[in-house]
């Protein structure tokens, strides 16, 4: 699927990202050649996580969905599991390093034989990540293998890729 974010959209997410402390999530709608980000009304956000984690929140768009993150610059492995076992086209999460696409191709349910493996790659690609946020650095290296060996861990059933806001306000891609 070939497709960009609208402009004012992602202007307007990343100024909510600078100064929020809870995360908020919703869906992504499309019209005219763009994507939008909607907020979502029905989320619960007092709390400190997007109560789009509970599965009973049925979205405007089952298909995709975005969610923000207030201090992890990438995805949980709930965020992962989530994606995987929904078969979502899109799932956006949207941090202040840049935005997470994940998706997965069969938009069928995906059943891992072995969850446990995911959980042990994931424990050790995502550690440099955790502590690169916590210093608050970027390595597109450590993002890179992240990808690459979750990727593998799970036989190419879920595709991730990592954009800048630069990159995401940049021309349209390949998802
Ligand atoms: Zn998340």
């Amino acid at each position: 699927m070939k497709f960009k974010f609208n402009k004012d959209s992602i202007l307007n997410i990343k100024e909510m990202l600078s100064d929020m402390e809870t995360e908020i999530c919703g869906s992504i709608s499309y019209f005219d050649g763009e994507l939008f980000f909607l907020d979502d009304p029905t989320a619960d956000s007092t709390s400190k996580f997007c109560q789009i984690k509970n599965e009973n929140i049925r979205l405007e768009s089952e298909t995709m969905r975005f969610h923000t993150h207030v201090f992890k610059c990438y995805p949980s492995i709930q965020d992962i599991e989530s994606t995987l076992k929904r078969g979502r086209i899109l799932d956006v999460i949207l941090t202040k390093w840049g935005v997470w696409l994940m998706s997965v191709p069969s938009r069928a349910p995906v059943i891992l034989k072995q969850p446990e493996k995911l959980v042990a790659v994931y424990d050790k690609y995502s550690y440099p990540l955790y502590l690169s946020s916590k210093e608050k650095l970027i390595s597109l290296k450590d993002i890179n293998s992240f990808i690459t060996k979750i990727t593998w861990i799970v036989n190419n059933s879920i595709q991730i890729k990592f954009k800048n806001w630069e990159m995401l306000e940049a021309d349209e891609f390949l998802l």
